[in-house]
């Protein structure tokens, strides 16, 4: 197979699997190990997720993690975020793929007759597919090295398919080509005090029945393995000592790399590929922290049972916090079942407030009440997609007499005062999936703005998702009492930016501008946030 003079010739594999249990980094470790080589090599990150649904779109954070949205508009997996932070990429949509998509076009290719006379069966067809998936991404995008992580742990079900196809793959790529990394978990059993082996050894070989041996084992353990304690799984698992890595629970993920780097792991890479040279990654210092400069942030949302329901929030307020040289603890409040009078004591001794995107109606009023209080009460703001439409609606509330004011997402009938109604095109949409305004898209930032100095650009490009918009029929009123609507699309219709003057930083986007912060280049407005927030601590 060959796509514009490239073919799989041309292409290295890295296929990183899980064992043991789900949620222990399989897509933290995938984008390190992109990080180890992205100064010199193409590489395109894939990931297989096993679950029917086309894309994670629809599913609540809460058991998913964060919906990542990229440029082109795919709303994926949320190691899409660790991808592109970690390895500097813009990631497309295809490069996330499921069995929701797989089966769709395999039903679709079978009604339109594609297999006319043919028994349509998981092996040869489904893997055939999602080889020819997989294959398609790489060489489109003329990947040097492919790295294909499958989600799930090795046994599940739903993700057989993806092993199978991937282990065929084998006979289209040859042995020094393809390469295979299990991350497993080693657990510590207090009372014995030690650690097991066992569950990392059956999980291998698991993995060796599907005909899988991996090249590198990954451990993942609360403290770091010792030699012997390695060389005892390698010799189980049939691996060099040296091929088996231990990892822990970092206090900031951003560090895997360099702890990967340090155990070797790029000469692994490079000696299994015959690589000729992999530029070192250089350990940077840690910024001092300034002194007493521990910022509290609070993030006020609904999707609190899972840390990852924000996880490109809270990466985002690290690489700010990391570039200004400030401490920072990051609360998650739940809107859901707040009491105001409990909270206010809390929300003074805070930095800043964060109020994130969501959907629905539960935790709305809880979130305009917390709007409401750090107006007032002087403590930085930022809104972010239904944090800045809920800010428009307390504003309405509060501050321009429209005491009844909503979005037609929380009441949908016999409301007053819809300062926040469906975006026009969405008016007809019925399906639910990807059908919300999605994807990269320009802002124009008005002069004189506490948004343009920030961003010191007229129009910027940020990525979107949502089906609500600012009400223009309400613009006047509200900017009449001192909204300013200080971003918006190129034609100025659809509101896209909110501020106040008189406050020390109060500012709603429609965009997530989370999604855009990389480790070395910390978004604009999660700095300018953050500065703000730590001069209001200082006064
Ligand atoms: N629910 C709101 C809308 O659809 C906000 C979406 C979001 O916060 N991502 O417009």
């Amino acid at each position: 197979m060959a796509i514009a003079n490239h073919s799989v010739n041309d292409l290295k594999l890295i296929i990183i699997t899980g064992g043991v249990l789900s949620g222990i980094g399989k897509g933290v470790l995938g984008a390190s190990i992109g990080a180890l080589l992205k100064e010199n090599f193409k590489i395109v990150p894939i990931k297989c997720d096993g679950y029917l649904n086309a894309d994670p779109g629809t599913m609540n954070p809460i058991e998913h993690g964060e919906v990542f949205v990229l440029d082109d508009g795919g709303e994926v997996d949320m190691d899409f975020g660790h991808y592109e932070r970690f390895m500097g990429v813009n990631a497309k949509k295809n490069w996330n793929l499921t069995m929701g998509k797989i089966y769709k076009t395999i039903l679709d290719d079978e009604r339109s007759g594609k297999y006319l006379g043919k028994t349509v069966q998981l092996i040869p067809h489904a893997t055939d597919e999602i080889k020819k998936q997989l294959f398609k991404v790489l060489l489109q995008e003329k990947a040097e090295i492919g790295l294909i992580e499958v989600g799930g742990t090795v046994g599940d079900i739903e993700n057989e398919l993806f092993i199978e196809a991937i282990r065929q793959m084998r006979r289209e790529i040859k042995d020094n080509r393809i390469m295979f990394v299990h991350l497993t978990y080693i657990p510590y059993i207090f009372g014995s005090n030690e650690y097991k082996s066992k569950p990392t050894q059956n999980s291998v070989k698991l993995l060796n029945q599907k005909g899988i041996y991996p090249d590198m084992l990954v451990c993942r353990s609360d403290s770091k393995l010792d030699k012997g304690f390695r060389e005892k799984i390698a010799l189980h698992c049939g691996l060099l000592e040296e091929k088996v890595v231990s990892i822990i629970d970092l206090d900031d993920i951003n560090q895997l790399p360099y702890f990967l780097e340090e155990q070797g792991v790029s000469k692994i890479i490079k000696n299994k590929f015959n690589l000729s040279k992999i530029t070192h990654l250089k350990k940077k210092k840690k910024s001092a922290h300034k002194k007493d400069s521990q910022l509290k942030i609070v993030i006020a949302g609904k999707y609190v049972g899972l840390e990852d329901s924000y996880a490109s929030i809270r990466e985002a307020l690290k690489h700010a916090a990391h570039r200004l040289g400030v401490g920072l603890e990051i609360n998650l409040i739940n809107t859901s079942d707040i009491k105001m009078t409990d909270l206010k004591e809390f929300l003074k001794k805070t930095s800043g407030v964060i109020i994130p995107g969501g959907f629905g109606v539960r935790g709305i009023e809880g979130k305009i009440e917390v709007i409401h209080f750090i107006r007032e009460n002087k403590i930085p703001f930022l809104g972010i997609c239904l944090g800045m439409q809920l800010a428009v609606i307390e504003f309405a509330r509060n501050v321009s007499g429209l005491t009844k004011a909503n979005s037609t997402e929380t009441k949908k009938k016999d409301l007053e005062y819809p300062v926040v109604d469906l975006l026009p095109e969405q008016k007809k949409v019925k399906d639910k999936g990807a059908t919300m305004r999605l994807g990269g898209q320009d802002v124009l930032l008005q002069a004189n703005t506490l948004i343009r100095k920030i961003y010191a650009k007229k129009v910027i490009r940020e990525r979107f998702r949502h089906r609500y918009e600012v009400n223009n029929a309400f613009t006047k009123i509200l900017e009449g009492n001192g909204l300013i609507f200080s971003g918006s699309t190129l034609d100025g219709e659809i509101k896209q930016v909110i501020e106040l003057k008189d406050h020390p930083f109060f500012i709603g986007c429609q965009f997530h501008p989370e999604l855009l912060s990389r480790i070395d280049q910390p978004v604009p407005l999660f700095l300018a946030f953050l500065e703000a927030s730590l001069k209001s601590r200082e006064n």
